[in-house]
């Protein structure tokens, strides 16, 4: 690699990271590749797979996997720790702040674990998806 696609992948890593913040929630590679495509920037896929995991590796993005595969999202808490409630429907997620994680290292111990590090999400279904009948949504006081 010389110097000139160097700068290339820069203004690459922009265009990711700003199209994965445009993105309403979690987002698959091939589906940021079309929309990033779709606007005009031609990159190849590949680009796109390398850019999402340097973006995941320094917590700019968040990353999941489910049935169909890895899944990204540019997180709104870089480099803190927290966890995800992700909409199973849309991709929609939120950032949430852990309450007191203790009964991990409790629940660890009493198997003779240390814990390294975790990874924990909560899937549903958000307010946007949820049935319109049948259904009374009602604030919380
Ligand atoms: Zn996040
Ligand atoms: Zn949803
Ligand atoms: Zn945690």
């Amino acid at each position: 690699m010389n110097a000139t696609r160097r700068s290339g992948g820069t203004a690459k890593r922009r265009t990711i990271r700003e199209a994965l913040e445009r993105a309403p929630g979690f987002i698959s590679a091939g589906q940021l590749h079309h929309e990033i495509v779709e606007r005009g920037t031609p990159m190849g896929l590949s680009t796109v797979y390398r850019q999402l995991h340097a973006l995941a590796d320094a917590g700019i993005a968040d990353t999941i996997s489910d049935a169909s595969g890895q899944l990204f999202r540019a997180c709104s808490r870089p480099g803190a720790h927290h966890h995800h409630l992700v909409c199973v429907y849309c991709g929609r997620a939120a950032d949430v702040d852990p309450p007191d994680e203790q009964w991990i290292r409790v629940a660890a111990a009493r198997h003779g674990f240390i814990v390294h590090r975790h990874e924990l999400e909560i899937f549903g279904r958000c307010a946007d998806c949820a049935p319109a009948e049948g259904v009374a949504i009602v604030d919380s006081p």
